[in-house]
C-alpha cells in the first residue's frame, strides 16, 4: 500500500502507518493466527478494492446508459442483471437498483442504519457516507445536505432519498449533461463522479473537461 503523508493529520503519529492501518494490520494478524482468514485471500481482496473495484465501474455503467437507450431501459428494469451483462465485474452479489434523475426528480442514497453501499459499482464508501450526521440529515433535511455539498437544486425539483439495506443497494443515474452530443462512452464516463452516483453531486461540467 502506498504511503501518503501529503494530506496532513498523520504526522503526529510518527509512524509509517496510520492509526487505521495499524488497527487493520493488528486485526488481520489476529484473524490469520486464529485461522479465520487466509492472508493470501485477504491480499487478493484488498488489491481488488485498491485497483479494480471503484467508481470507474459505475461511471462506465452510467456512460453506457446515456449512450444506449436499450441498456438504460434494462438498467432501470433490473440493474443487477444489466450491470452483469457489461462484464466489468465478476458478479453483482446484491440486489442493485438504479434510480434515474430527471429535471423534476433528484435521487440521493443513504444507509440510515449503517453503511450499506453499492460497492460493486462504486468501490469503498467515502468516510462521510458512514457518518451519523449524513445518515440522519440525508433523511430529515436532504436539501440542506445537498447545499453542504455545494449543490443547489431548483425549488421545484423533488428530492427522493433511498435507504440502502444489506439486501438492496442503489445507484443514481444522473442526467446526461447538455453539450455532450456525439460524445463516446469513454469521454462521457470521465464526467461521471462518484458523488453524482450517490446523489450528493452532479456530473462534471463538459466544458471544463472536453
Ligand atoms: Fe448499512
Amino acid at each position: 500500500m502506498a504511503q501518503d503523508h501529503d494530506h496532513g493529520g498523520d504526522e503526529e503519529h510518527g509512524s509509517e502507518l496510520s492509526e487505521m492501518q495499524l488497527r487493520v494490520r493488528a486485526l488481520e494478524t489476529v484473524l490469520a493466527e486464529k485461522g479465520y482468514v487466509d492472508p493470501a485471500a485477504l491480499d487478493v481482496m484488498i488489491e481488488a478494492f485498491e485497483t479494480k473495484i471503484g467508481p470507474h465501474i459505475g461511471a462506465r455503467v452510467v456512460a453506457k446508459a446515456w449512450s444506449d437507450p436499450a441498456f438504460k431501459e434494462a438498467l432501470i428494469a433490473d440493474a443487477t442483471q444489466a450491470v452483469q451483462t457489461l462484464g466489468l465485474i465478476n458478479r453483482v452479489g446484491d440486489h442493485l437498483i438504479a434510480v434515474e434523475n430527471t429535471p423534476t426528480l433528484h435521487n440521493m442514497i443513504v444507509c440510515t442504519l449503517c453503511s450499506c453501499y453499492p460497492w460493486e459499482v462504486l468501490g469503498l464508501p467515502p468516510v462521510w457516507y458512514k457518518s451519523a450526521p449524513y445518515r440522519s440529515r440525508a433523511v430529515s433535511d436532504p436539501r440542506g445536505v445537498l447545499a453542504d455539498f455545494g449543490l443547489t437544486l431548483p425549488g421545484e425539483t423533488q428530492i427522493r432519498v433511498w435507504d440502502s439495506t444489506a439486501e438492496t443497494r442503489f445507484i443514481v443515474l444522473p442526467m446526461r449533461p447538455a453539450g455532450t452530443e456525439g460524445w463516446g462512452e469513454d469521454k462521457l464516463a470521465a464526467l461521471v463522479t462518484r458523488d453524482s452516483m450517490i446523489g450528493t453531486g452532479l456530473p462534471k461540467d463538459p466544458k471544463a473537461v472536453g
